[in-house]
Order: structure tokens, then sequence, then C-alpha cells
């Protein structure tokens, strides 16, 4: 595991440096998904870093990740030339060419017990708005996350906010406990755990910007109600909420699918590396009816709706609540 945890530090802490670099120029060029989210050429620009070099270094390893590389061959001529161009300056043997041609090959022996999940700008919409956004790694086993690494350029060694600094790195791995270290100090990393609050009435509530289409505020309002909390819900974009709660900054995470769109089902790779780091920091993650999730459906986590994170203490009573519908 030692191998796969260097790798995975170094090319996570090259890829948050890139992304922050172009997020501080504001250099980006950025259009519009099929499902009308955003994505940019830092996206892009990170996943292919990212796949450069665990094709380098573990060649066997399949790898799913957010962004379709083959659009940029289709039609996004100019971004990728500003891709290559980026990218040659960090790459000295850097091509897309050869990355293509390595990604089919690897597609057609896909059997390995082993995949790497990566979401290479985890909060695009935070990204573009100069906020939170992280680059997330995690490696399955029997899909089960057993290393997270979350690449934090906006947040400084106490998981705060802090647009300023270089950033930090929180990883875990399974066992092992969670941890974060300076993206550009490596080798101190410091312990991180939950908070000890247990009083559902004074639990600190972080959500997602975007509350109403990546959520249901309605419904984190209700149960903040029964609960009689009436401390400000504050919002965050990426997974660096998990990173708050792993460092006891907050003490609950909630997400529903919105109203708009009901059978959505959250993806692998906006939760793998979160969740460990969560769990490892002596956390809580659910789904809202207190199933753990299952990462073992492909992308999209079919057999889980919405997500509790939790330190722990009233897990059960939010749960409880939804349950009971
Ligand atoms: P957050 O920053 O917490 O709002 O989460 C950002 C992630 O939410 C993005 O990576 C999206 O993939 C994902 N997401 C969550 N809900 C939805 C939804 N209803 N439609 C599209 N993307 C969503
Ligand atoms: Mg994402």
């Amino acid at each position: 595991m030692d191998r796969e945890k260097m790798f995975a530090l170094e090319v996570i802490s090259k890829a948050s440096v890139f992304t922050k670099k172009l997020q501080r120029e504001k250099t980006t060029l950025f259009f519009e998904k099929d499902d009308k989210s955003p994505v940019t050429a830092a996206d892009f620009g990170s996943q292919l870093l990212v796949m450069h070099y665990l094709q380098k270094y573990f060649p066997e390893d399949p790898l799913a990740a957010e962004e379709n590389i083959l659009e940029l061959s289709e039609g996004k001529k100019p971004i990728l030339e500003m891709i290559t161009d980026l990218l040659s300056k960090e790459i000295e043997d850097f091509s897309f060419e050869k990355i293509i041609a390595k990604e089919e090959n690897q597609r057609s022996k896909q059997n390995s017990d082993r995949l790497w999940v990566l979401d290479p700008i985890d909060g695009t919409k935070g990204f573009l708005r100069g906020d939170q956004f992280v680059v997330a790694l995690a490696l399955m086993k029997n899909f089960q996350p057993i290393l997270g690494v979350l690449g934090c350029p906006n947040l400084n060694d106490q998981a705060e906010p802090d647009t300023k600094g270089n950033g930090v790195i929180a990883y875990a791995i399974r066992g092992q406990g969670t941890w974060i270290q300076d993206i550009d100090q490596p080798g101190t990393p410091s312990r991180l755990s939950v908070s000890n609050y247990a009083n559902p009435a004074q639990a600190r509530f972080v959500s997602s910007v975007d509350s109403t289409g990546h959520s249901n505020s309605d419904a984190i309002q209700s149960l903040k109600s029964h609960l009689h909390n009436q401390e400000e819900i504050k919002q965050f974009d990426s997974q660096a909420k998990y990173v708050m709660i792993a460092a006891g900054n907050f003490d609950v995470f909630l997400r529903f699918p919105p109203a708009n769109n009901p059978n959505y089902h959250e993806k692998i790779w906006d939760h793998a590396a979160g969740t460990l780091i969560v769990e490892e920091a002596g956390g809580l993650v659910t789904d809202i009816s207190g199933k753990r999730f299952d990462f073992s459906h492909g992308k999209s986590m079919e057999e889980n709706r919405g997500v509790v994170v939790s330190n722990g203490h009233f897990h059960n009573e939010i749960v409880d609540f939804f349950s009971r519908g």
C-alpha cells in the first residue's frame, strides 16, 4: 500500500497545484455538459495529468473518472490545444494520443478487483467562483475504498477555508486513520478526528452551495426543526465538506435527491474518497435510509439515495427521522 499512497499523494499534489494556478489566473475555458453542469479546460487537464501518471506507474489498473476525454478529439480542438500547451509545461513527455491509446487498450481487459476512482475537479461551480473545489482520488478494492486522497487547494491545515494559501491534502488508508498535510510541505501530516458534539440541537450543519440543484433544502430544514437546531447552515462546494467534518469543524452534511430530479443517483467519484476520510476520522457515512454506500454498480450509486455524513453521535436520529418519512 505504501507505493499506492506515495503515488496518490504525489499525483494529487501535482493536480492540485495545477488546478489552483488555473483558478487564480482565471485562464480556463468552460462549456456546458449535456446535464447542464459546467466543465472546464482545468477539469480535462487535471484528469489527463492523473491519467498520464497512473498509466506510467500502475499500467494494469483500471480507472473510472468523471470526464469523457474522447470529447476533446471530437470538435473541441481549441480546448485540446490549450490543455496540451498547459500540460506540456508540467510533463515532459505528455501526449494526448498516447493516453487515449493506452486507455482503449486498458478498457479491453478490465477485470481487476482494483479500481481507481477520480474526480479531476469536484465542485467545478466553486472552482469557477473562486471558492472550494477538490481533486478526488480513491483506490477501491472489491468495490470498497481502501485509500482516499482529497487535494484541497483552498483549505488550510486546520481544514478551514483559505483561498490565499497553497492548500492541503487530506488522506486516509483503511485501518490507518485520516491525515492532513500541506501541499507544499509533504511529510509532516497531522491526524484528523471528528468532533465530539453530541447534542443535535447544537450540531453544525454543512451543505452544498447549490442547495436546490444538488440537494433539497426543505428536507434539511424540516430535520433541523425536528432537532430544535437553529444553527446557520454553512455552504461549500465539493468533498471539502467531508474534510471539514473529518477535522471536527462541522458535525453533519446532508444531501437529498433534488425535488426537480428525484431519481438522481450520486456518482462514485463524488463520495468514494470522502467516505473513507470521514470513516477513518471516526465519523459515519450512509445514505438517507441508513444504508452504507454501495460502490459496486458502476459509476452511479444505484442502490443509495442521498447522503448523511456525521460525527456519528446522532446519525441514527437523523436516519430515523427520514425513514419515518
Ligand atoms: P456539491 O459541490 O456538494 O454541490 O457537489 C458537486 C457534485 O454534485 C458535482 O460533481 C455533481 O456531479 C454532483 N451532483 C449532485 N447532485 C446532482 C444533480 N442533481 N445533478 C447533477 N449533478 C449533481
Ligand atoms: Mg464532482
